[in-house]
């Protein structure tokens, strides 16, 4: 008989760091090619956002439209 320790997290431990998740998602309005664009100002901002909200979120997406090198040349 070993002693076993057991760490157990589990329970209402939610392991969910929207924080970590988020970008933005340049997308051309033209062609729709998506770029992913990670901002250090904007995730700060985005858990701010969360925390004034008092929710869970399940996910999140920002989008935004341009035109990009590609579609302005033509
Ligand atoms: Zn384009």
């Amino acid at each position: 008989m070993g002693l076993i320790q057991e760490l157990n997290f589990s329970d209402g431990n939610i392991r969910y760091d929207p924080n970590t998740k988020v970008h933005i998602n340049l997308v051309c309005s033209k062609c729709g090619d998506i770029t992913d664009y990670n901002n250090e100002k904007v995730k700060e901002v985005w858990q701010q956002i969360i925390s004034g909200l008092k929710i869970k979120p399940k996910g999140q997406r920002i989008d935004l439209y341009y035109e990009c090198e590609k579609c302005k040349r033509d």
